[in-house]
C-alpha cells in the first residue's frame, strides 16, 4: 500500500471487501444446486466424471489359460448337424398364374427333400377345407398337405385367434397373469399356457431374425426381478446387493444403443458363469469378426466374459537369442474396446460416476461415441430395463405365483423381446417422410416413418403386428441366400 493520507478509506474498503466476501461463503452453498442433489430425471444425461489418472488401467499382461465358459464347452462337445443341400426350386408350370403367396411357407413334411426351404416353387395354395378360416397348401414334392396356420400357437386351437393376440398384447404391455384373465373371462391356467407356448413360438422367431447382427455398440446390465423383505434404508445397498447375489433371479441385458435392438436377455444369478452365459449368446448372434464398443456397469465379470469370447493367443517375441520362448498369452482382441461406468450410491443416492477403460484406449472409445454425440455411459440400456419393468409383470411388483419362477420370468421376456424389437416403433428412431402422407380420416397430415429396433438394425423391413408375429412359420434353419 502506498500513500498514508489514504489509509482510512482504505481500510473502510478492506473491511467491506472481506465482509461481502464471508457473506458470499455462507450464500453461495445454498443457492447453488447441489452437483449430486437430486438425482438425474432422465438417464440420457449421464454424469461426466473428473478425469482420473487412477480410472486409466495398465496394459493387460493377458493370461495364460483361456477363460472358462460352460456354453463353449458346450458346443464342441455337441456335433452340430450335416449341412443340409438346398434342393432345386421346382420348375414352373404352365398352369394358370398364382394369387396366393407362398414364398413364406414351407413344408413340414419330414420325408419331403423339400421340408424347410421356402420360395422353392414346391407350395400350392389349396382353398380353405370345408369351409374353414385356414387356407391348405399342398406341397407337389411330396404330395403332403397341411394347414397354413402349421407350427403356430393356433395350430389345434379351438379359441379364436383375435383373442389370444389380444390376450398376449395384453400381456406384453405389462398386465399381469390374472388381470388379463379377468379382462378377457378367460381362464388364469389358460393364459398362462397360451404364454409358455407363445414364448417357443416366439424363441424360434428370436433366434431365426437376430443374426449375423453387425452392430457398432453394446450396452450390458442386470436388473433384480423381485425385492422380497427389503425395506428402503433398512439395510445398505451393499448389503442388499450381497443378498441378492444370491437370487437367481438377475435379468440380464444386452442391446444396442444405437438401433435400440434387445440383443440378448436372459435370466440368472449375477456370477461369473451368468456374464459368461450372456457374452456367449451376444457373441453367437453377432456377424463374424464383428467386434463392438462394449459399455458396462461396474461387475468386474464383464471382463472375464468378454475377455474370453473376444479374445486370441498372442505368441509374445523371444526377448533375448537364447532361451526359452515365452508362453502364449490370452489377450483381448485388438479391436475389442471395453469401458465400465462404476457408479457409487450412499443410501440409494448416486454420489460418484467414474469410467474405467478395461480394453482398449479412452481415445479410440470417445471416437466411436462422439459420432453419436454420446459419452461414456450406460443409459440406453437403464432406459430399457425401465421399460422392462413397466412391461414385464413378474419384475419389480408383487410376485405373481402364476408367474413365478425362473421358467415364468423367462417366457415374459421373450414376449418383452419381440415386442420391444418388432413390434413397437421407438420415438427416437422414427424417420422423417419424403412425401407428407394424407390419413385417411381427420388426422394430421403423417410426416414420420414408424420404426422399430429391428428395423433400425436392418432385420426386417417393416412394422410387425403381433399377430402377423405370431402367425409366422419359423423355418427351422436359415435360408441362405444361394442361387
Ligand atoms: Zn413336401
Amino acid at each position: 500500500m502506498e500513500g498514508g493520507d489514504a489509509m482510512i478509506p482504505h481500510l473502510v474498503d478492506y473491511q467491506l471487501v472481506m465482509l461481502v466476501l464471508l457473506w458470499l461463503c455462507l450464500m453461495v452453498p445454498h443457492r447453488w444446486p447441489s452437483p449430486t442433489g437430486g438425482a438425474p430425471k432422465t438417464p440420457t444425461r449421464p454424469i461426466r466424471p473428473k478425469r482420473k489418472r487412477s480410472t486409466e488401467s495398465k496394459p493387460f499382461a493377458g493370461l495364460t489359460q483361456k477363460p472358462h465358459c460352460a456354453l463353449c464347452e458346450q458346443e464342441i462337445g455337441a456335433r452340430s448337424p450335416a449341412p443340409l443341400r438346398r434342393p432345386d426350386p421346382m420348375p414352373p408350370t404352365h398352369r394358370r398364374p398364382r394369387t396366393v403367396d407362398t414364398s413364406m411357407h414351407f413344408c413340414p413334411h419330414t420325408d419331403c427333400d423339400y421340408r424347410g426351404w421356402l420360395g422353392l416353387g414346391n407350395l400350392r395354395a389349396n382353398g380353405h377345407p370345408s369351409g374353414g378360416p385356414w387356407r391348405q397348401f399342398h406341397c407337389t414334392a411330396c404330395d403332403g398337405y397341411f394347414p397354413e396356420h402349421h407350427g403356430t400357437i393356433f395350430h389345434g386351437k379351438h379359441a379364436e385367434v383375435d383373442l389370444i393376440v389380444r390376450v398376449l398384447a395384453c400381456l406384453a404391455e405389462g398386465l399381469g397373469i390374472r388381470a388379463t384373465a379377468r379382462v378377457f373371462e378367460v381362464e388364469a391356467n389358460t393364459v398362462l399356457h397360451w404364454l409358455v407356448e407363445a414364448a417357443e413360438q416366439l424363441r424360434a422367431f428370436s433366434a431365426y431374425f437376430l443374426c449375423d447382427l453387425h452392430l457398432q455398440q453394446l450396452q450390458l446390465d442386470e436388473l433384480y426381478a423381485v425385492l422380497r423383505a427389503r425395506k428402503a434404508d433398512a439395510i445398505s445397498d451393499d448389503e442388499a446387493i450381497t443378498r441378492l447375489e444370491r437370487s437367481p433371479y438377475w435379468v440380464w441385458t444386452a442391446m444396442d444403443p444405437t438401433s435400440k435392438l434387445l440383443v440378448v436377455v436372459d435370466v440368472g444369478c449375477r456370477t461369473l458363469a451368468m456374464a459368461q452365459r450372456v457374452v456367449h449368446q451376444v457373441s453367437q448372434v453377432l456377424a463374424p469378426n464383428c467386434v463392438p464398443l462394449v459399455l458396462t456397469d461396474g461387475l468386474k465379470d464383464y471382463a472375464t466374459a468378454l475377455l474370453t469370447h473376444f479374445g486370441y493367443w498372442m505368441h509374445p517375441e523371444r526377448r533375448q537369442d537364447k532361451g526359452p520362448r515365452p508362453k502364449p498369452r490370452w489377450m483381448p482382441l485388438p479391436a475389442l474396446l471395453y469401458a465400465q461406468v462404476v457408479k457409487s450410491y450412499r443410501r440409494r443416492r448416486l454420489v460418484g460416476v467414474i469410467h474405467r477403460v478395461v480394453f482398449g484406449t479412452r481415445l479410440a472409445i470417445e471416437q466411436i461415441l462422439a459420432k453419436c454425440g454420446w459419452t461414456i455411459n450406460t443409459a440406453f440400456v437403464e432406459r430399457l430395463n425401465l421399460d422392462i419393468r413397466q412391461r414385464v409383470a413378474a419384475i419389480g411388483r408383487r410376485v405373481n405365483t402364476l408367474c413365478q419362477g425362473e421358467a415364468g420370468l423367462r417366457d415374459q421376456l421373450v414376449l418383452f423381446q419381440t415386442y420391444h424389437n418388432f413390434v413397437l416403433p421407438h420415438a427416437s428412431l422414427r424417420q422423417p417422410l419424403l412425401i407428407p402422407a394424407v390419413t385417411s380420416g381427420r388426422g394430421s397430415v403423417k410426416v414420420w416413418r414408424p420404426c422399430t429396433p429391428a428395423m433400425a438394425a436392418g432385420l426386417t423391413d417393416r412394422v410387425w403386428s403381433l399377430k402377423a408375429v405370431l402367425l409366422y412359420r419359423v423355418p427351422p434353419w436359415p435360408q441362405a441366400q444361394t442361387v
